[in-house]
């Protein structure tokens, strides 16, 4: 991982191995939308092969309680970020909001721009607002007691293990997300576990939490989250139906991406960047009070979380990387359902228990905050 040897990148699998072999854990996992585009990659596959039911048959087979959708954790998301950037907008409150799903981001600007503190959104990253609904909501509608539920995070990163042990994201003292393991862990857990993973059949995620959107999808590259977020503020902000979803001008692989999109009267002027040191850019920007942006997503990889640290080593070809990007935006033309505040389970999950988004127990669960850390 890193080519001094300084740091050295810390393998779970044994972890999740345990936690399967034990009768009184109830185990559930959870994939982060980039997997399904990278996976089979591990098998032979070409790059961009989407192996979403293969996968979720793999991790079946491998013993897993429920194996659900950090997708539906990104609807979530998007449920809570387009109420707040509203709550912003509306009430003259700071802007821009930053988009703060990336882990390895969210550690810059704490060391490095600590003065930016109160910009960023405060919404818990995707996957550890699937991690507290399920020690919640999940664990009361199944009569478990939460603190014999292991949640087990597959990721394209290797940041979110860091993430995952942040004291401000447990609950009771409790990891939302017990254990985090990467893409290519995943990968030598089906090997180890002797699946021929090529020859397998389709299967669904599990019900409830597993009913996710196309807007959850983009996620997985660089542009994703704000424009799943637009689709949603677009619907909310004007009461009109929103028919064409696809954002052109929020996508695009160059670094930093500027650009405008008409809400109604209002003209929502957004950034898009990717790598941190074009995060820099835009956090300078900031401070020196010249960016005039309404919203601002940034991922500290280059081309989001398809290229992870996590992921298949794709040895800088970005031809790789640009195949996982087309067939994550392939998942999202191939869904019913394109836009996060349609997702029924997560209305029904408002209505049964969280209530408003970004209302009281929406906030106390699925929001966070951010710490000042020693310069370095
Ligand atoms: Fe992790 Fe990279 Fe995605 Fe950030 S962009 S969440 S560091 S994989």
């Amino acid at each position: 991982v890193c080519p001094t040897a300084a740091l050295t990148e810390v393998y779970h699998v044994d972890k999740v191995w345990e936690a399967l072999n034990d009768p009184d854990k109830h185990v559930i996992v959870q994939t982060a939308p980039a997997i399904r585009v990278a996976l089979g990659e591990l098998f032979g596959m070409e790059a961009g092969t989407i192996v979403t039911g293969k996968m979720v048959t793999a991790l079946k087979r491998m013993g897993f309680d429920g194996v659900f959708d950090t997708d539906f954790g990104a609807d979530l998301t998007i449920m809570e970020e387009a109420s707040e950037l509203i709550y912003r907008i509306k009430n003259n409150k700071t802007l821009p909001i930053l988009t703060n799903c990336c882990p390895a981001w969210v550690k810059f600007i704490e060391h490095q721009f600590p003065e930016l503190l109160h910009v960023p959104s405060t919404c818990k990253s995707p996957h550890i607002m699937f991690g507290t609904i399920a020690k919640t909501y999940y664990a009361e509608k199944n009569g478990i007691d939460p603190d014999n539920i292991v949640v087990v995070s597959i990721m394209p990163c290797i940041a979110k293990k860091a993430e995952a042990k942040r004291p401000e994201l447990t609950k009771d003292e409790h990891n939302n997300v017990d254990i985090v393991i990467t893409t290519r862990e995943l990968g030598a857990m089906i090997k180890e576990a002797g699946i021929e993973f090529d020859r397998l059949p389709d299967s669904e995620f599990d019900r409830p939490l597993g009913e996710t959107t196309g807007a959850s999808v983009i996620f997985g590259t660089a542009g994703g989250v704000i424009e799943a977020a637009v689709r949603t503020a677009y619907e909310w902000m004007t009461g009109e139906t929103l028919e064409n979803v696809e954002f052109e001008q929020l996508r695009g692989m160059e670094g930093i991406r500027k650009a405008t999109v008409k809400i109604g009267d209002q003209e929502l002027k957004i950034g898009i960047a990717s790598g941190l040191g074009n995060a820099r850019v835009i956090l300078e920007e900031i401070r020196e009070g010249k960016a005039d942006y309404h919203a601002i997503e940034i991922m500290a990889c280059p081309g989001g979380c398809i290229g992870g640290g996590g992921q298949p080593y794709h040895h800088g070809n970005h031809e790789i990387v640009k195949k996982r990007r087309e067939a994550i935006y392939e998942e999202d033309r191939n869904k019913k359902i394109r836009k996060s505040h349609e997702n029924k389970e997560i209305l029904e999950l408002y209505r049964e228990y969280l209530g408003e988004p970004f209302g009281e127990l929406a906030h106390k669960l699925l929001h966070t905050h951010f710490e000042e850390r020693e310069r370095i």
